[in-house]
Order: C-alpha cells, then sequence, then structure tokens
C-alpha cells in the first residue's frame, strides 16, 4: 500500500485518500499554480496508526524518500544548521471540520538551526526567534499535551518583565529568553527536553495530527455533522513559506466571488507582515484585497489570474488562502468555498448564463435548506446598530422583546401581549413553558444541539446558542461593561448567530414576496428573486413528486395554492371544531339520547359544509384530501384538574351549576392515560354514531354545490388511524351510501382511502388496499408508534441528549427515519400498489416538506408530498432535485 503522495500525484478527485486540502493542492500543483512543494500522508495511514495505536509499518520509509524529493526540490535539507528546510504538518480530511484538528508549523527548528533561518531571513533574528518560540509552543500543546496558559504565562511574564504589552514590542534578545522559559516549560510536563532532530519532530507531529481524529471536539463535530468516524485525517507536510518577513511579504484570504451576496468580483482581505494566523486570529485590521494591487501589483495581478483559472477549473466559486514572501506569491490552499444561501442561488444562475454549469446542475448546488432560509423575514439592517455579540444561529428568524431571566417570567409579561426573548444560560426541560411564550430565546451556552436549539427549531422559534461573551445573571446579563436588565429591549438573528440592544424593524422576504406574487421576477432588480424563479421553474419541470399542502381554512389553501400547491393533501377537520364551535361539540358529547345527538351534529352539518366549500372553491380543479374527525373529542372539554376546582368551589358555596357538573362527569368518563393510543380516528368514528357521517355529507354537499356552480371539486376522503382493513370497510359502506345519496349522478367523484400512520396498516397495506382508493403516509404518528416516543412530549424531555450522544443526527420527527419507520413506509407501498395497481399514494406527515425525506418519498416511489404552505417551494425544489 502507498501511504504518501507527492503534490504532483494526486489530484481534487482523491478526497476520499488525501483529504480535501491534499487534494486540491495537488490538483493546484498540477494546474501548475505556484504552491508550496510538499507530500500528503494519506488517510489510510492515519486509520492503520489509530487501529494499531503505534507506527505504521513502511510508512517512515517513504516519507524518508519523499522528503529527500523535497529537500532536492528546495535545495535544503530539513533542520539544515547552516540553511534550514521548516515544515508544516498540517491535518486535512475529507470533509471539511474547521479548527477541529491539529497543525504544527515551522518543523524543524532547533538550537542549531536558528541561526541558519536568521541569514535566511536576512539577518533577522527577531524573526528566527519568533518562529522557534512559536514551534515550541504549538509542538508542546498539540504533540505533547503541554497546557498552553504554561506558555501563554511565561510569554505574559516576559512582557511584564519588560513593560510592553504587545508581543511586537519584545526583540530578539526578549524572544531568545522566552525560548528558554518555553523549553522548561516543555520539559516540566513532558519529563523530556525539546527534541532537537528535525526528523523526530517530524514524526511526532505526524502521529499528533493523526491522533487528533479522535479528540474530543473532533468526535464531537463528527457526530453533529454526520461525518463517518473512521475516515480519518491525511497529514500535509509542506515547505514553510513566511508571510513575517517585512512589509513586502503577507498573508490573506480570498474569494472568487463574494461569498455574502453572490456578487461577481474578486473579494477578501489581506494582512501585510504576518502569518495565516493572526488573520484567523483577528489580532490585527485586515485591508480589502483591493489594497493589495497598490502594495505589490505584481503579486496582486497574478494572484487574479490565478483566481480565474481556478473558478474556470473547478467552475464554481472558490476561496483560497495565499501567502507572499518577499514578493514571491504561494498558494497554500484552496476549496469550493462555502456561501450564504442567498449567493448560493445567485452563482448558481451566474454560472447557467455564464454557460460554465446547465440548469440541471445550478439544481443540484442550491438547497431546500438554502430555500427555506431566504424565506424567513429577516432584519432591516439599515439603521441598526452594530451587533452587541455573536452566538451560534440555532433556529432561524428575526425576533426582538423585553429581556426575562425565568421562564415563569417570560409566561407573564407575554400573557400581557408584551413580546419577551428569554435569556438563559442553558435551558432545560423545565424552561417549556417560558419557550413557548417567547418570541426567541438566547443562551450563553451550548451549540445546535443543546436542549434550547433543538426545542426551539422544534417549535419553529427563534433562538441564538452559544453567545459565550455574555455572562448570565438573575436577572441582567452583561457582555464587556455593557449591562442588559430585565425589560430592556433586544433583538436576536437566529440565522447569523448577532444579537442587537434595541428594536430592529424586521422586513418580509422578498423570496417570499416573490411566491406570493408580489414581486415580478422579470422586473426584480434582484437578482437572488431572478434566481430563485429560474431555478424552481426548472425544478417543477424536471421533478416526478407532486406537492400538495396541509390546510384546513381558505386562507391557507389560497396562499398555498399562490406557493404552487397541486392540491391538499391533508385538511385537519378537527380544526373546524373550535372557537365558538366548541360548544357545538360538547352539546354532541354530552347527549343523553339519539335525538340530542342528532341534533348536535345537526348543528354542525352546515357548518362544516361552508368550511369545505370555500375550501373546494380556492382548490378548484385540485385534489382536496379531506381526514374525518382524529383527535379525541375529550380534547375539545375543558380540563379536567379546572373543571373539578371550579365545580368543588361551586359546592363550598353551597351551589350546584347542573351543565358544570355534566360536563365534569364526561371528563372523567372519557379521560384517557394514553389519549394519542385511545380513542380516536377511525375508533371513533366507529363508536360516536353519525359523527363521520355527518362530515361525509357536509364534504359531499359542498362538493354537489360547487359543481352545480360549474366548478369542478375532487373531494377525498381519508379515514385516519386506520390498522385493520374491517374498520375501513365499515366507515366506507356507510359512506358510500350517503355519497350516493347526494351526488347521484351528477359527475362529481369523490375518493375513499386512508393514512397509513399505525405499523399494522403499513404492514397488512396488502388488505387495507381492496378496501382504499389512496393511501397517505402519517408520518407523524407512524414515527411516534414504530418508535414509541411521545411526539408531544420527547423534544423537551429527552431527544436533546440523543441528539448529543450521536444516537441519532435529526430528530425521527423532522426528518424520516429511512431505516426504520421508512422500511414501513416501503413495505406499504409496494404491497399496496401489489394489491391495487394505480394506488394513489402521498404523504402527509410533517417529513413531506423536509428536504431529505422528499428524497426519500421520491425514490420509494410516492405519487405527491404534502406539506404546509411555506414548506410547499422548499419541496418543490427537493423534488426536482431528487429527480436530476
Ligand atoms: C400524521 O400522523 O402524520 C398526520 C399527518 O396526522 P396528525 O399529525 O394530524 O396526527
Ligand atoms: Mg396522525
Amino acid at each position: 500500500m502507498k501511504f504518501v503522495y507527492d503534490f504532483a500525484e494526486g489530484n481534487k478527485d482523491l478526497k476520499d485518500l488525501l483529504g480535501g486540502k491534499g487534494a486540491n493542492l495537488a490538483e493546484m500543483t498540477n494546474l501548475g499554480l505556484p504552491v508550496p512543494p510538499g507530500f500528503t500522508i494519506t488517510t489510510e495511514a492515519c486509520q492503520q496508526y489509530l487501529r494499531n495505536g503505534t507506527h505504521v509499518d513502511g510508512l517512515a520509509a517513504e516519507i524518508d524518500a519523499h522528503l529527500a524529493a523535497l529537500e532536492e526540490t528546495m535545495g535544503r535539507r530539513l533542520g539544515d544548521p547552516a540553511d534550514p528546510l521548516l515544515v508544516s504538518v498540517r491535518s486535512g480530511a475529507k470533509f471539511s471540520m474547521p479548527g477541529m484538528m491539529e497543525t504544527v508549523l515551522n518543523v524543524g527548528l532547533n538550537d542549531a538551526s536558528v541561526a541558519g533561518l536568521s541569514r535566511q531571513a536576512g539577518g533577522n533574528d527577531r524573526f528566527a526567534w519568533d518562529s522557534y518560540r512559536r514551534l515550541i509552543q504549538m509542538f508542546g500543546k498539540t504533540v505533547c499535551d503541554v497546557p498552553g496558559h504554561e506558555f501563554e504565562k511565561a510569554l505574559d511574564d516576559a512582557k511584564a518583565a519588560k513593560g510592553v504589552r504587545d508581543d511586537v514590542q519584545l526583540d530578539a534578545g526578549d524572544l531568545r529568553a522566552l525560548v528558554t522559559a518555553y523549553k522548561r516549560v516543555f520539559a516540566k510536563h513532558t519529563g523530556h527536553e525539546f527534541p532537537q532532530d528535525p526528523r523526530e519532530q517530524l514524526d511526532l507531529a505526524t502521529e499528533a495530527v493523526f491522533r487528533s481524529w479522535n479528540a474530543d471536539r473532533a468526535v464531537l463535530y463528527r457526530r453533529q455533522e454526520r461525518i463517518p468516524t473512521d475516515l480519518g485525517t491525511a497529514v500535509n507536510v509542506v515547505a514553510m513559506v513566511f508571510g513575517n518577513l517585512g512589509a513586502d511579504s503577507g498573508t490573506g484570504v480570498a474569494f472568487t466571488r463574494d461569498p455574502a451576496t453572490g456578487e461577481q468580483g474578486v473579494y477578501g482581505d489581506y494582512l501585510s507582515d504576518a502569518q495565516g494566523e493572526d488573520v484567523v486570529a483577528g489580532i490585527r485590521n485586515t485591508l480589502p484585497l483591493a489594497d493589495l494591487e497598490r502594495l505589490d501589483k505584481r503579486s496582486y495581478d497574478e494572484l487574479m489570474q490565478i483566481m480565474a483559472t481556478l473558478e474556470g477549473h473547478y467552475r464554481d466559486l472558490c476561496d483560497i488562502e495565499f501567502t507572499i514572501e518577499r514578493g514571491k506569491l504561494w498558494m497554500l490552499q484552496t476549496r469550493v468555498g462555502k456561501r450564504t444561501a442567498a449567493a448560493a442561488f445567485t452563482i448558481a444562475a451566474q454560472l447557467v448564463d455564464e454557460g460554465v454549469i446547465d440548469l440541471d446542475e445550478a439544481l443540484h448546488r442550491v438547497s431546500g435548506a438554502q430555500l427555506a432560509q431566504l424565506m424567513f423575514p429577516r432584519f432591516d439592517l439599515s439603521a441598526a446598530p452594530s451587533s452587541l455579540t455573536r452566538g451560534v444561529g440555532a433556529s432561524p428568524g428575526a425576533a426582538y422583546g423585553q429581556v426575562v431571566f425565568t421562564s415563569a417570567r417570560a409566561v407573564e409579561v407575554a400573557a400581557s401581549g408584551t413580546p419577551v426573548i428569554l435569556v438563559r444560560r442553558e435551558t432545560n426541560p423545565d424552561d417549556l413553558p417560558g419557550m413557548i411564550a417567547a418570541n426567541g430565546i438566547l443562551t450563553s451556552r451550548g451549540g445546535k444541539t443543546s436542549h434550547a436549539a433543538v426545542v426551539a427549531r422544534g417549535m419553529g422559534k427563534t433562538c441564538v446558542c452559544g453567545a459565550d461573551e455574555m455572562e448570565v445573571g438573575r436577572d441582567s446579563f452583561t457582555i464587556g461593561s455593557e449591562t442588559v436588565r430585565e425589560g430592556d429591549t433586544i433583538s436576536i438573528d437566529g440565522t447569523t448567530g448577532r444579537v442587537y440592544l434595541g428594536e430592529i424593524p424586521v422586513r418580509p422576504s422578498e423570496v417570499v414576496q416573490y411566491f406570493e406574487g408580489d414581486l415580478d421576477p422579470a422586473n426584480a432588480n434582484d437578482p437572488l428573486v431572478a434566481a430563485v424563479h429560474r431555478i424552481i421553474t426548472h425544478a417543477d419541470a424536471k421533478r416526478r413528486l407532486r406537492v400538495r399542502t396541509n390546510a384546513d381554512t381558505g386562507l391557507d389553501a389560497a396562499r398555498a395554492r399562490r406557493f404552487g400547491a397541486q392540491g391538499i393533501g391533508l385538511c385537519r377537520t378537527e380544526h373546524m371544531f373550535l372557537g365558538d364551535r366548541r360548544e357545538l361539540v360538547e352539546r354532541l358529547i354530552l347527549a343523553r339520547n339519539e335525538a340530542e345527538r342528532n341534533d348536535a351534529l345537526a348543528a354542525l352539518q352546515p357548518l362544516q359544509r361552508a368550511d369545505f366549500l370555500e375550501i373546494f372553491r380556492e382548490m378548484n380543479g385540485l385534489p382536496v384530501t379531506i381526514r374525518l374527525i382524529d383527535p379525541p373529542l375529550h380534547e375539545f372539554l375543558p380540563s379536567l384538574e379546572e373543571l373539578a376546582v371550579k365545580v368543588a368551589v361551586q359546592h363550598e358555596h353551597g351551589r350546584r351549576v347542573e351543565h358544570d357538573e355534566q360536563l365534569l362527569a364526561a371528563v372523567r368518563r372519557m379521560h384517557e392515560q394514553n389519549p394519542m393510543l385511545g380513542l380516536r380516528g377511525v375508533r371513533l368514528g366507529l363508536v360516536i354514531p353519525g359523527l363521520f357521517a355527518m362530515q361525509v355529507r357536509a364534504i359531499a354537499e359542498a362538493a354537489d354545490t360547487l359543481a352545480a356552480e360549474g366548478g369542478r371539486p375532487r373531494p377525498e376522503i381519508m379515514v385516519p388511524l386506520v390498522g385493520a382493513v374491517q374498520e375501513l370497510e365499515t366507515v366506507r359502506t356507510e359512506a358510500e351510501k350517503i355519497i350516493s345519496s347526494i351526488v347521484g349522478d351528477s359527475g362529481v367523484d369523490i375518493l375513499i382511502g386512508t393514512m397509513i400512520e399505525v405499523p399494522r396498516a403499513a404492514l397488512t397495506a396488502g388488505q387495507i388496499a381492496e378496501a382504499a382508493e389512496f393511501f397517505s403516509f402519517g408520518t407523524n404518528d407512524l414515527t411516534q408508534m414504530a418508535w414509541g416516543f411521545s411526539r408531544d412530549d420527547v423534544e423537551g424531555a429527552f431527544f436533546w441528549r440523543y441528539l448529543e450522544l450521536g444516537i441519532f443526527g435529526i430528530s425521527p420527527f423532522e426528518s424520516i427515519d429511512a431505516d426504520g419507520v421508512g422500511r414501513l413506509v416501503r413495505i406499504a407501498t409496494e404491497e399496496g400498489r401489489a394489491a391495487r395497481p394505480g394506488l394513489k399514494l402521498g404523504v402527509c406527515g410533517e417529513h413531506g416538506g423536509d428536504p431529505d425525506s422528499v428524497h426519500f418519498f421520491h425514490e420509494v416511489g410516492l405519487d405527491y408530498v404534502s406539506c404546509s404552505p411555506f414548506r410547499v417551494p422548499i419541496a418543490r425544489l427537493e423534488a426536482g432535485r431528487a429527480a436530476v
């Protein structure tokens, strides 16, 4: 097995073996770009090292050979006292894991070669000793686990002794003394001297980079990002070039287009007389890249040309890191660059215009998650103050409100109609009421999988986590000298993670305005709207899956239709039993005999009919799936506790209110320990005579009315929670009679089908399909019942811990669990279609609007997905992406 590749031997497609950085360095080398010479030790060597826990057979000999070649090319030997070659030893995995693994610079320096380095640098002793002390510090921390603060303390002591504040004020003599101090720290912690043998430094640094694959933070990062644990990292050994050799040197980062907006033109930052770390650490203010033209026109022109070459070669936005050493430009890294959601759409469309990619590829280069980001309202930052601090954007959106510090206070203040932002160090399940009441949530600890982040995303609530500059107290928080007290107003941006003082006005998303039909993509000055229009139009042309919406009002139906919905996949009729109709439902439940029950149903029926007619009108010509009532009826009654207290108080005062007592008896009678597994769905229809019949009649009459007006209603009646075909047959027989008595031969066709949301239904789908003209997968309940997780409780209770542990990467209520729940969907699809060819299949659980799940449903072969109106464009885009 070959473990080491010279840069000239690799290419960009070898990321598995050479890691992203190594593969791209190789690609640039082969393009003839000025890359410092070097070689890459493969991920396979790392895997072997981690498996054996010791050196890898044959690796040392290969490194010898490649090092010799490198020395030959450079005309210098590693660590040669007279004229040393120095190298950097850099990690680089297949997937970028920013800052998670290790790097050691200046390998090859020792007590002797430090003088040689000074000579190379034109007698610059200060530079040489500074480089040496950096090596001891980085090597100590990374390779030998010496606590970093010990080095920092020695540096502080050196500055204090000299009475200066900045590192740059230390001269060569001070740094030389610091090297001695660092060596003492090193020896104290490791029990041996700092290794003087350059080759030993190189080997130890390489092994440390291998080991850093399993550092705690890298393990955690991989879990969160779903990066496989066994890939290992490559190690790049690269000849050092120095950007800190004076005014004719420097270092910078650059993008071939603006990664924020996608605008054409070169963007970047430059820092003269500095090394890469200084740019990242933000120690000094950088200059815009354009200023380099003034400072060093030759290097600037060369850089521009190289960037054009890279873009043309990668056919995409690239980001790069470069260094100029005494007027000579070197490329240290490139990759296809990360970008904002807006830039992703804009750049994809630009590249189509430029003839670089076609529309299919443009569609691949954007995602539903990016489109979702573009649909959130955003802060209008035109007159905004600069941000107070920044955390992790954990759940998108823009929210402002008064600061509160406890869940109880959030509930109290929000009840008075004042928007609040709940600020906590971190949240726990007890904070749930406050999180529900708040407009947004801000924490000083935790990342994207913390409790606050998971729960907020589940609720669609804006959340910023881990703003670690904040000190959160009992009734105030501080950031540096700024104190924010309870009652002060702040604004938080759940996309960027920024926190602002005061109320920042919110502006609606242009992309939503476009979908609403309020912005004409042809006229918009905004290239983003034009790009979204173009790409989603292409997705529509390519997709096989149809996209419907979940809607239960005419208003929602109309909006969804504007957003491109091709029908309604789920109308939850219980939503029509709320508000002032609750009293009618109470009458139904309290009915003492058939006559009273029929009266109650007769009162509900015209209301239902009007609801359905409104929806059929909005969706004229498109299918509308109406689900018969699903939840347990006691959900429409007052709470047992509250009512029991009310009646007890009445008794205390010697009063008896017959209605309340009857109601209490009914609530007690209907009380269930596990209502989600209780009297709901089809069971309700079989137990309460006349209930489903009333709904079926209302549907048929509404359809008949619209048909008589010349419209084209296409109702589909859906029975929830079926587990056995007999349940469905019973409902079906009654429904068919009612339908034929109403629509007769008016030409209205009403389908009858069922949800598949109980595992047994999926497993007996062949039988159920005999009685169903369509299936709609209710993946919310199917997930709940397949996992045995209560969908109403788990998010706040323990999912955050499951995510932290990596038991799953994302909540199975958010994205379909393809292996388990997905398997049930597959079985039901295959067996249902085998029993009834042409069986119409869709999904109406939350997963219908989740990007990854849409790909899964495409692949399984469903006919449509159905999701909330705002998710319709996302599902359209993803269905298109799944098809190309
Ligand atoms: C489902 O269970 O997936 C579903 C759509 O029904 P509901 O969410 O109303 O239970
Ligand atoms: Mg359900």
